[in-house]
């Protein structure tokens, strides 16, 4: 036996389910897949075309970032300090409207992927518009994706007719459906208070059929909650039950308005949620009750939600404040574990999008995600627990090679898939025409949204 890449002198997270720690640990990488791993001696008998040494670093799964709108990257910084209905109205659709075409997609996905990878993210849950540009971008970058065709029942970037959007969105994940290894289509509805019923059952059938994953942000917000009980009688967790579209390859995005009931329904559907910590308390959203979902069983990932409303990709401190947020909201230090909430960024994170099979431990036979943590620092000096270093000291700009399925993306700390220098570039100057945009709508167009995102058609 030989192997492709022999990553040896690290500190291994194995993430596998006794979440073992190897310390002089190695890992033997071939075909894209771990062949190997270990301690000791045995990887220096094993001949190998490239050998990295991780000079006492830890490697660990790829993170997995559950919940994202990649495109988003564009509007960083564009609009903060708002409540979630004013943001979206006045700011976020009007600057899609803007500049939200396939060539803006093109770059700002390259950008967001350059800053996921280089961060240690090797897989991530998306939806947005132009979702073929989306896909023809992370594709091109060499990521691990779960993409969904963004769907919505009102006019929107790509599918200006909202009449066509599961159209739209069919017309995506066949064109996906088995196109690489890497890349899995899905469905992304935005919300049960901008779908109808029959949107949603529409698209989840269309899942179904073709065995997908369906998204969906859900209880995100009090208004939200609120507004489907006050139009549907129940919750959105209930309304969706009710309708028929929570199971196995549902996605929940949020479930930050859950009471017990809501998560005995979630639970009991085997339906998976993605809680994007930073995003609710940028948008002052609330705290979803994870250490109440975890208890039930239910399969909770990590994700940062899109750049406008976090404003990053980085994995690191959404782990970090993940441990916190929920340590500060129970009053109790013990929950939320560190091994626990680096689980929900691996391994977890994999099982909400049904890819724990291939991805998200390292363990012999699964694809070789993984990342190497560069620990020689004062911040990371010394190391007594690596779980605990990894969520609450180390950042995402510490991460030093990045391989997905053994094909390195990052390697010491400079990503070798795209040009970086041209993707800023071009990310810049459509940043420029955003702000042009911007100032005009700051004389006069503020508030003038040209459609009610918030009133669903009949
Ligand atoms: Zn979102």
């Amino acid at each position: 036996m030989h192997f492709d890449t022999l990553i040896h002198n690290a500190v291994i997270l194995t993430c596998n389910p006794g979440f073992e720690i190897l310390r002089g640990g190695w890992v033997g990488v071939s075909g894209g897949k771990i062949q190997a791993l270990g301690t000791g001696p045995e990887s220096g008998r094993t001949p190998a075309r490239e050998c990295i040494d991780a000079r006492g670093g830890i490697v660990m799964p790829g993170l997995v970032n559950t919940h994202t709108h990649l495109p988003m990257t564009l509007f960083r910084g564009l609009a903060d300090d708002l409540p979630l209905k004013t943001w979206l109205e006045n700011h976020i659709f009007p600057a899609e409207r803007a500049v939200i075409a396939p060539a803006s997609v093109h770059w700002g996905t390259l950008l967001a992927c350059a800053e996921m990878a280089l961060s240690g993210t090797t897989t991530c849950c998306d939806g947005y518009f132009f979702e073929d540009s989306v896909a023809e971008a992370v594709d091109a970058f060499g990521l691990r994706a779960v993409l969904g065709q963004g769907v919505i029942d009102h006019p929107a970037p790509g599918v200006p007719d909202p009449d066509r959007n599961l159209t739209a969105a069919r017309d995506f994940c066949e064109r996906w459906r088995n196109r690489t290894e890497t890349l899995r289509p899905s469905v992304f509805c935005h919300s049960p208070y901008t779908c109808s019923r029959a949107t949603l059952v529409g698209a989840k059938q269309l899942c179904e059929e073709l065995g997908l994953l369906f998204q969906v942000h859900a209880a995100e917000t009090r208004w939200e909650s609120e507004h489907i009980r006050s139009t549907q009688g129940r919750s959105p967790i209930a309304h969706l039950d009710r309708i028929g579209v929570l199971d196995e390859r549902t996605l929940l995005a949020h479930c930050v308005w859950v009471d017990a009931d809501d998560i005995a329904v979630i639970a009991g559907r085997r339906a998976s949620v993605s809680h994007n910590p930073e995003s609710n308390m940028k948008l002052g959203s609330g705290v979803a009750p994870v250490a109440r979902m975890l208890s039930a069983g239910i399969a909770v990932g990590i994700g940062t939600d899109g750049c406008a409303s976090n404003n990053d990709l980085d994995l690191f401190p959404a782990m970090d404040t993940t441990a916190k947020l929920h340590k500060v909201a129970n009053l109790d230090p013990t929950v939320l574990p560190a091994e626990t909430v680096i689980r929900m960024a691996t391994i977890d994170g994999a099982r909400a999008l049904g890819l724990d099979d291939a991805i998200g431990s390292l363990e012999p036979g699964k694809q070789a995600d993984l990342i190497v943590v560069d620990t020689r620092k004062p911040h990371l000096t010394p190391i007594h627990h690596p779980a605990s270093a990894v969520v609450y000291t180390a950042k995402g700009s510490d991460v030093r090679t990045v391989m997905v399925a053994g094909r390195i993306l990052v390697r010491d700390r400079r990503v070798v898939t795209v040009d970086l220098e041209e993707v800023l570039q071009q990310v810049t100057v459509i940043g420029r025409a955003l702000k042009n945009h911007e100032s005009k709508h700051d004389k006069g167009l503020r508030g003038a949204a040209e459609v009610d995102p918030f009133e669903r058609k009949p």
